[in-house]
């Protein structure tokens, strides 16, 4: 009898022996996904190949084949390679990355005859391209005709017309007979770009998304496959699609960090988009108007290419933006919510039936609940994060966990003190514009209240035909929106995201700010931006206010440097997890020690170990390791041979996180 080496979705770097029967023999082939015993259980593992011999004794047999035809194939084997080799994961992890082990294909031939006539011409309805659209199209189309592995960074401020673009590169690859795949951050958040899509592309285009079911899933998957469709619009997961001769691959808002993989492997779909298009000569289009700085840098040192959309289309302007400095406004008490300035460029939105968006990155009502006595703040038992109060619930909620509990008469630590609620978000700043203006009509855009399939697309379309003329909302309200009755965005708070601990929060404000400012103006009429700040002289805000990338960049690369930050290295972040947190300490000492007694000799650094961003999750501490180096390749090589088998530190899981975002 045949052998099959198997590989599964678990930290484990073996494969696995199991005898094939002869009732298998013609399906279990390498890229065919099995059910196979294993402990106690059964699971599903991916083929990776046909042994006739094995070392180990008394082999278990496969129980069953899921997949009539390889699922894996083509340059997709090397691409999962890569991912284990660049996220330090196992085989059987980056194959599981590319295919769900769950999706049910049923092969039938009736999808693969439906194979439509997909030839990407472009037709009567595409708009002219402005001058500096002809010239960025003339170089992707100059990549694309040369087959050669290369990445071009578009920079196009918002409204520049980027998505024509894209539109314009699919159909010059689709004419060449090869597919595309085209990367959005958020499916809910694009439903514009997928009206665009389908209304040039027709029946060619498929979208892939998390939302999908389990069966629209797999049908998507069978008509990559066969050739039915060549077009693949979809979230990060869809850079793994099945396509035959992938020759393009979009990436639009490249600096959006939804583009980032949270579980192992912790890929980032950027990196591996560049990664496939590199075993296929492909082009990687990255589009953003405000790119990461990890991509504005590759540009800068000539690894990619970088073309330049500095004007919308039509002629119109970027909106002016004005500076509301919150400390003459209110002083140091930080009491206020909305300035003068802004509530006067509201009432003259609300007038003239204009459409006004209000961004606070926050989501619930209050952000603290503390005790006026003994000044305890209310966490979650289960994570030891503050808890934000939504008033629609009237709860507590923990946004990392979503544990929920009423808001308590008096504080439970001293018995003694009211609790008093500090700290604004999106349901604050709604009710407040309903006091302010009891007449408009009023929404809000969050997480909250877009949790259903179908919400987010209601609440759109609600704004689209203007019947809501205030919105307020978290970052979601600042990513894509394209409505051209909208003339004035007011930022709540632009401090929010500048006050995290973290590197990148000068990049993220700057980024954040530029693109909710981008939603003004987009029509005839003018766009005006208000934003409300205490820290009016910081880089990244007064960049902001100018539409001045570069400007922000050239700052930014310097304190990375200094700093000796990516992009200038590489980080790796390593967190240990367990319920015991004199465990979970020690294990991160010894794995902190075993580090750095071998990277003396190999240019790295190590940072740590310390309590991970978030501490304590769902009852699970959490400690991290940092290991700091030039390239990723022999950090990773080093944590290798540092971890135990399961990717193990004195026996606990370590999750291993490359490039961290
Ligand atoms: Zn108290
Ligand atoms: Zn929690």
């Amino acid at each position: 009898m045949r052998i099959a080496e198997v590989v599964f979705n678990l930290p484990l770097e073996r494969a696995f022996h199991y005898l094939i029967p002869p009732a298998l023999e013609s399906t279990a082939q390498p890229g065919a996904r099995v059910l196979a015993p294993f402990g106690s259980t059964s699971r599903i593992g991916f083929v990776v190949k046909r042994v006739s011999k094995s070392s180990f004794p008394m082999l278990k047999t496969v129980r069953r084949v899921l997949d009539s035809r390889p699922v894996i194939a083509d340059e997709r084997w090397a691409l999962a390679e890569w991912l284990s080799r660049h996220y330090c994961c196992s085989f059987g992890e980056a194959l599981a990355a590319l295919i769900p082990g769950e999706l049910r294909i049923r092969w039938s031939a009736a999808a693969d005859a439906r194979v439509e006539k997909c030839d990407g011409s472009v037709d009567g309805h595409a708009p002219t391209l402005t001058p500096h659209q002809q010239r960025a199209f003339e170089v992707i189309e100059g990549a694309l005709q040369r087959r050669r592995t290369s990445t071009i960074l578009l920079h196009g401020v918002t409204g520049s017309g980027k998505t024509e673009l894209y539109l314009r590169a699919i159909a010059s690859v689709l004419q060449r007979g090869d597919s595309a795949i085209c990367l959005v951050p958020e499916i809910a958040l694009t439903p514009q770009t997928i009206d665009r899509f389908q209304a040039r592309f027709g029946a060619c285009v498929a979208v892939w998304h998390s939302r999908l079911t389990r069966r629209q899933r797999a049908q998507v998957w069978q008509e990559a496959v066969s050739g039915a469709r060549r077009i693949v619009i979809g979230t990060r997961s869809a850079v793994f699609s099945p396509l035959p001769r992938v020759g393009l691959i979009v990436v639009d808002e490249e600096h959006e960090s939804t583009y980032k993989q949270g579980d192992t492997p912790r890929y980032h779909a950027r990196d591996v988009a560049q990664a496939r298009m590199g075993l296929t000569r492909g082009v990687v289009l990255l589009g953003s108007a405000t790119p990461s700085v990890e991509s504005y840098y590759e540009a800068a040192q000539g690894r990619s290419q970088l073309v330049e959309l500095p004007e919308r289309i039509a002629g119109r302007r970027l909106p002016s933006v004005d500076i509301v400095d919150m400390r003459d406004e209110f002083g140091a008490r930080r009491a206020g919510l909305l300035s003068r300035r802004l509530q006067r460029a509201l009432e003259r939105a609300v007038q003239r039936q204009e459409q006004a968006m209000l961004l606070l990155n926050r989501r619930g009502f209050a952000r603290v609940a503390q005790c006026r006595q003994c000044g305890t703040v209310m966490r979650c038992r289960r994570c030891a994060v503050t808890m934000v109060y939504h008033a629609s619930q009237q709860q507590l909620v923990c946004h990392y966990c979503n544990f929920q509990t009423a808001l308590p008469d008096i504080c439970g630590a001293c018995r003694k003190g009211v609790l008093r609620l500090r700290g604004i978000g999106t349901e604050r700043v709604e009710s407040e514009l309903h006091r302010l203006f009891p007449v408009a009509s009023i929404s809000r855009m969050d997480s909250d209240t877009t949790k259903s399939r179908e919400s987010h697309r209601q609440l759109y379309d609600a704004i689209k035909t203007e019947q809501v003329g205030l919105l307020v909302g978290t970052q979601m309200i600042a990513k894509g929106l394209d409505f051209p009755q909208v003339t004035l965005v007011g930022v709540v708070s632009a401090d929010t995201a500048l006050n995290l601990p973290d590197f990148r929060a000068g990049e993220r404000t700057f980024d954040l700010l530029t693109q909710v400012a981008g939603r003004a103006g987009r029509g005839a009429q003018p766009g005006q931006v208000v934003i409300q700040t205490y820290c009016p002289a910081h880089y990244a805000i007064r960049a902001a206010t100018r539409h001045d990338y570069a400007a922000f960049y050239a700052e930014e690369i310097q304190m990375r440097k200094r700093l000796n930050l990516p992009p200038w290295t590489h980080l790796v972040e390593l967190t240990i997890h367990g319920t015991s947190h004199a465990r979970v300490s020690e294990a991160a000492e010894g794995l902190a020690k075993a580090l750095r007694r071998r990277i003396a000799t190999r240019r790295m650094a190590l940072l740590g170990p310390a309590p991970h961003r978030i501490p304590k999750l769902r009852r699970s501490f959490r400690m991290s390791v940092i290991v700091k180096g030039r390239t990723v390749a022999p950090m990773v090589e080093l944590l290798r041979s540092v971890l135990q088998p399961g990717r193990r530190a004195h026996g606990l899981p370590v999750t291993v996180d490359v490039d961290p975002l």
